[in-house]
């Protein structure tokens, strides 16, 4: 059920539905998914779905944590990566294999700590958490090179562009609370260049800290 083989047929979809970035491939082939949910769900662990992880959150979709991945990464190597809701910690654990550091921040404390025993369970110790609202970024951290958002807010916060080095790329879905288009946003000087990669399915980016 958790098998090496199941992994490998979860990348071989992934594959098939264009994600062509071999080192996410080979992060996702190695970090075990089904360590990242109740034991209930892990059977469907290498399914590529979204499965719920308590409080109302989920955990993303693999082909969707594939895609922002490659995006984030698209223009190279990144040191230093900011995530916007941690949830499971299975987005900040493919990210711990591919950049320098990662930074995470979660609204609700139960889930940050699940989160975090499953890194050092992992060795993944490049792993920064927080307990703090997204709207407000990682102000002591800031720049980064890259930002994730995997909760979705009506609109790009300006922080978030604020606390992006020069160069550096933002992804983040941006709509109402049910479809948003995903995004990803470089930062150029002041200039922001914006793309727009698919419609996509968050949980909302909720106001009011914890
Ligand atoms: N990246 C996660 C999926 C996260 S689901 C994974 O790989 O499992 C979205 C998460 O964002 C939820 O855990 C939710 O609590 C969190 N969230 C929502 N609004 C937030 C905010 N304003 N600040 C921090 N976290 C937030």
């Amino acid at each position: 059920m958790t098998s090496r083989r199941t992994r490998l047929r979860l990348i071989d979809r992934l594959r098939s539905e264009g994600i062509k970035n071999e080192a996410v491939l080979a992060a996702m082939l190695e970090i075990p998914r089904h360590i990242f949910m109740g034991e209930a769900l892990a059977s469907r662990a290498y399914e590529n779905t979204a499965l719920p992880i308590g409080y109302g959150q989920t955990i993303s979709q693999p082909y969707i944590v594939a895609r922002m991945t490659e995006a984030l990464l698209s223009g190279g190597l990144l040191n230093t990566v900011l995530e916007i809701g941690t949830g499971s910690g299975y987005q900040a654990a493919i990210l711990a294999r591919l950049v320098k550091s990662v930074y995470t921040v979660e609204r609700i404390t139960a889930l940050l700590i699940e989160a975090k025993s499953r890194f050092q369970e992992l060795g993944l110790d490049n792993v920064k958490v927080q307990n703090s609202n997204g709207y407000d970024g990682w102000k002591d951290q800031a720049p980064f090179d890259g930002i994730i958002a995997t909760a979705a807010p009506f609109e790009v916060p300006k922080v978030l562009l604020e606390q992006l080095a020069d160069g550096g790329r933002l992804v983040i879905p941006v709509g109402d609370q049910y479809r948003q288009v995903l995004k990803l946003i470089i930062r150029q000087g002041d200039q922001f260049k914006e793309e727009q990669l698919e419609m996509v399915s968050f949980v909302p980016m909720l106001h009011g800290g914890r």
